[in-house]
């Protein structure tokens, strides 16, 4: 299993972490997430009130580290595992893709700008000042 990495935020001046831990939106988790078979085993293990299914197979993918790729099912457009405070019931097993976003192998992630609410307000800003 890839291991997940540290990354300096400050260096890399995409965005702050410290506004994830103040977030009540968690607008990033409402498409769900991509994930490995690997993260779908350890997730499975969890005991959950949640009714199963919690994932969709979405074939075979040679860049996820067993070949095989899942996603996170969607409940009230939100991705299965947010709870109604907007936080993930699965933090500790959380696939790879959630831990590490809104970066992406250190890189901005794809979604960024269309799932992080500060990421948009930015956008936002950005374009009225043009
Ligand atoms: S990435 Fe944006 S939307 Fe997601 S928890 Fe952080 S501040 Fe909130
Ligand atoms: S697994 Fe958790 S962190 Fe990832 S999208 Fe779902 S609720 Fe959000």
């Amino acid at each position: 299993m890839r291991m997940k990495k540290k990354f300096d935020h400050k260096k890399l001046k995409i965005h702050d972490p410290a506004l994830c831990k103040e977030c009540f939106r968690g607008s990033c988790c409402r498409w769900g997430v991509e994930t490995d078979l690997l993260e779908v085993a350890q997730i499975l293990e969890k005991r959950l009130d949640i009714p199963k299914p919690w994932f969709e197979f979405l074939g075979r993918d040679k860049s996820f580290p067993s070949g095989y790729k899942f996603s996170t099912l969607l409940k009230n457009r939100r991705c299965i595992f947010q709870d109604d405070n907007m936080r993930c019931r699965i933090y500790e097993v959380r696939p790879r893709f959630c831990s590490e976003f809104p970066l992406e192998d250190g890189k901005r992630a794809s979604y960024y700008d269309e799932l992080c609410h500060h990421a948009r307000a930015k956008k936002k800003k950005k374009k009225k000042g043009r």
